[in-house]
């Protein structure tokens, strides 16, 4: 059983360094910030509570994301373990996530908040399958279009100027504690996010000590 928990700004490849691991040790992702998203385009309570939270850059109450979080880890889908992202992103959450679960890594996806902002900008998200695109350096094929499912492309409400640089702050003044506790306990392995998203992954698995290949 592996548990692990992915940790960095916003655009710095939680999501998709998250997959990559998921996808080679039949681990469940588990993204917090999609099981909101989710419920904001399906209209659902959940989605009406946080939908204006979201938008703003704004973190959603903690007991309402440790009740999502809970929820999901009890459905016990994860038989080989899983990988959570975007959680935990305060020292309260961090504690309530200590007190339920043993973790066997941290993974601190490390990136300047210039090259945030340069990537989150860029950032292009498929309305239909999730899918994530770069306008730098993962263009779609045909403009505004998914490659994979041809739905339609779009900024994610959040990814403006203004909400992310409320996010920048939230995370260096909340997040970074967060840090802060996971490494007296000696899990966090600190990881350059800058390269390309195959070398960061072989990075992260040689930091944790898994077959790279
Ligand atoms: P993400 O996709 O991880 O960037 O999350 C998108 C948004 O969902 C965040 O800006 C928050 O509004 C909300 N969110 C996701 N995870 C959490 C969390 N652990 N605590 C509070 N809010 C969260």
């Amino acid at each position: 059983m592996r548990k692990y928990v992915v940790m960095g700004v916003q655009g710095s490849g939680k999501g998709t360094q998250s997959a990559l691991l998921s996808k080679a040790f039949d681990l469940v992702h588990i993204s917090v910030g999609d099981i909101f998203r989710w419920h904001v385009q399906h209209h659902t309570k959940l989605g009406a509570q946080v939908r204006r939270i979201m938008s703003a850059g704004e973190l959603v109450g903690d007991d309402l994301v440790e009740a999502v979080v809970r929820d999901r880890l009890q459905m016990h889908d994860w038989n080989y373990g899983f990988v959570i992202d975007g959680f935990p992103r305060n020292g309260r959450q961090a504690e309530f996530f200590l007190e339920s679960y043993d973790i066997d890594g941290v993974i601190h996806l490390d990136l300047p908040d210039e090259e945030v902002r340069r990537r989150v900008l860029n950032r292009r998200l498929c309305t239909r399958c999730g899918m994530d695109y770069n306008l730098i350096a993962d263009r779609p094929e045909v403009e505004g279009r998914c490659d994979v499912c041809g739905g339609e492309l779009v900024t994610r409400a959040d990814d403006t100027p203004e909400a992310l640089a409320s996010r920048l702050r939230e995370y260096h003044s909340k997040t970074r504690p967060v840090l802060d506790i996971f490494r007296r306990k000696e899990y966090v392995v600190n990881v350059d996010a800058r390269p390309d998203p195959e070398t960061v992954q072989r990075e992260i698995r040689k930091l944790l000590g898994l077959p790279v290949d």
